[in-house]
């Protein structure tokens, strides 16, 4: 009999598939017997050979992915032969005679723990050690790695969770859809699994007792796994699953009301291939990423050439660089301190220029360089700005540089309450709802626990985005989208219905939001949006709105 679980949908799409499960965790080695002397030094080498595997393992898949999937493989890789790891567990072979896997194992764990008791940033790379370890007494006993499964047909991966290493290797040919009963909307499974284009459901409860070979359908949209689905499902499944793949012109209402659709990249290198996708411009570009798990800030020539590549993936186009938005789940050493109790509330965005003004100016400058020597339509944009007076002083920096378009982010709902005011000096906003959530519904973006709460569906986030839009309007000033809501094609109609003129996401996304967007007219979205505000929750605000949809059914997204 067919058994419906529920999660969180946090990529569209409709996949029926037998389950492959995570291949199960490398299991903790047994103690040794202490090793005798003379079998020291090759245990030793054992474990630099093994370590060094490991982190080349890494950079290959790093190489073969690319934006930020590469971004998190090349930090992970540099775990691998972090010194005070494999220091100590030499030492304990040296000293203790540990065989190498209990040394590794017994070091990490310990490196784990102090990371974890110094809690904000540090506290997140516990899971990047704990990944590496197991990786490296993989490789030193010949188990097989974590990892995604290796089958002859594809398959609906389903996990707990899944490491960013793991995320980042995914072939979306062999793997169909992932489940998940972990992971939050905006964690970087979720993330990921959006700009690789594969179904996704986070949050599953009773995903844990999905077994290796069930069938599944997976309905990304809904957020809905049907386990062991009856024929006429997975027909009906199989027959939807051709969705819109290109961007078909400009975006627009079905009565051409405009609404242009942009794409988020997190690296020179997702620029071209989000311009071939169709993308309008750059709605969003993360450049801290460029610079994650670096100690020393950028030279200005380094940025330049960053952001020149950029920009000349789009000539006479609109691309809006936001500087460096360090802190929380994005830690850049030299602009974020490391003890903050909590970093999501601490010193990050555009606050980190308060004790650092000159890395912004540096960067300010760079962007302004490039612009010179391109001819894309530049803007700029401040990360967690909170007041008028924050708003003010980087619009006056960016003047002072002859940068003309100077913008804000919307993700604090301070900025949002106040967006009257803060759009008299900016000239233009984009809601970065991932954090608006986060900040709004007071729920840690990166919590599984907290899914249910972490949703832009939430009516209390639409109504923040309502008023900004509202202030904004008042100054005839734009304010887009650029958090992770502009992707989901039910709700983008929602969010043009509550007046946002561009839509940025992942350019995977875009064909999909394009072509729903397309179907309904601006009326329509208005009508969407009301029904969005008033539902009583969440759920019910997706649930009647997706109904209104047709085009959501029919191209089963
Ligand atoms: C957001 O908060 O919605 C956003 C776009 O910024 P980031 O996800 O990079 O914090
Ligand atoms: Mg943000």
């Amino acid at each position: 009999m067919t058994t419906v679980l529920r999660g969180v949908g946090v990529s569209p799409g409709r996949r029926a598939a037998p389950a492959a499960r995570m291949a199960p965790a490398v299991a903790e080695p047994a103690p040794s017997e202490a090793l005798p002397e003379s079998e020291r030094e090759a245990a030793v080498e054992a474990i630099t050979a093994a370590s060094h595997q490991v982190r080349e393992d890494l950079l290959a898949a790093a190489a073969s992915a690319s934006g930020t999937a590469s971004e998190i493989l090349t930090v992970t890789s540099t775990m691998a032969t972090d010194p005070s790891l494999i220091r100590a567990a030499e030492k304990r072979v040296r000293d203790d005679g540990d065989s190498p896997e209990w040394a590794v194992w017994q070091a990490a764990d310990a490196l784990a723990e102090q990371l974890l008791a110094l809690g904000g940033n540090l506290a997140e790379r516990a899971t990047d050690v704990r990944d590496v370890r197991a990786r490296i007494v993989a490789r030193l006993t010949g188990v097989a790695g974590p990892g995604v499964p290796v089958r002859d047909e594809p398959y609906i991966l389903v996990a707990h969770d899944l490491a960013p290493a793991d995320t980042a290797t995914l072939d979306a040919d062999a793997v169909l859809a992932i489940v998940t009963s972990g992971g939050g909307p905006t964690s970087h499974t979720s993330i990921l699994a959006r700009s690789l284009g594969i179904p996704c459901v986070v949050a599953v409860s009773g995903a844990d007792d999905i077994a290796d070979g069930d069938l599944l359908a997976v309905d990304g949209g809904a957020g809905e796994i049907h386990v062991a689905p009856d024929d006429a499902l997975v027909e009906r499944f199989a027959a939807a699953i051709e969705a819109p793949s290109e961007l078909t012109g400009p975006g627009a209402t079905k009565d051409s009301h405009r609404v242009a659709l942009l794409a988020n990249i997190g690296d020179p290198a997702g620029a071209a291939p989000a311009a071939e996708a169709g993308a309008e411009g750059v709605g969003l570009f993360r450049t801290e990423f460029c610079f994650l798990g670096r100690d020393t800030a950028p030279s200005i020539e380094e940025q330049v050439s960053q952001y020149t590549t950029v920009l000349e993936a789009f000539p006479g186009k609109k691309v809006v660089i936001r500087t460096l938005d360090a802190g929380a789940d994005k830690p850049l050493p030299f602009v974020t301190a490391d003890d903050e109790p909590n970093p999501a509330l601490g010193v990050r965005g555009l606050r980190t220029s308060w004790e650092r003004p000159e890395v912004l100016e540096d960067q300010l400058n760079a962007i302004a360089q490039a612009a010179a020597a391109t001819s894309a339509d530049v803007h700029v944009m401040a990360p967690m700005v909170a007041t008028v007076a924050e708003a003010q002083s980087f619009v006056d920096t960016c003047a002072s540089l002859g940068i003309e378009q100077a913008g804000i982010m919307i993700e604090i709902p301070a900025a949002a309450l106040r967006a009257r005011d803060l759009l008299k000096v900016a000239t233009f906003a984009s809601v970065g709802t991932n954090d608006l959530t986060q900040y709004a519904l007071a729920a840690d973006r990166e919590l599984a626990s907290l899914a249910e709460l972490s949703t832009p569906w939430q009516p209390a986030v639409l109504d923040l985005i309502a008023v900004a839009c509202e202030g904004a309007a008042g100054h005839d000033r734009p304010v887009g989208v650029c958090g992770e809501a502009a992707a989901d094609p039910a709700l983008a109609p929602v969010l043009v219905g509550l007046g946002v003129a561009s839509l940025s996401m992942t350019a995977r996304s875009l064909p999909a939001v394009g072509a729903v967007l397309a179907t309904l007219t601006w009326d329509e979205c208005r009508a969407l949006a009301e029904v969005a505000r008033e539902a009583p929750s969440a759920h019910e605000a997706r649930a009647r709105v997706r109904e209104r949809i047709p085009a959501l059914e029919e191209w089963g997204l």
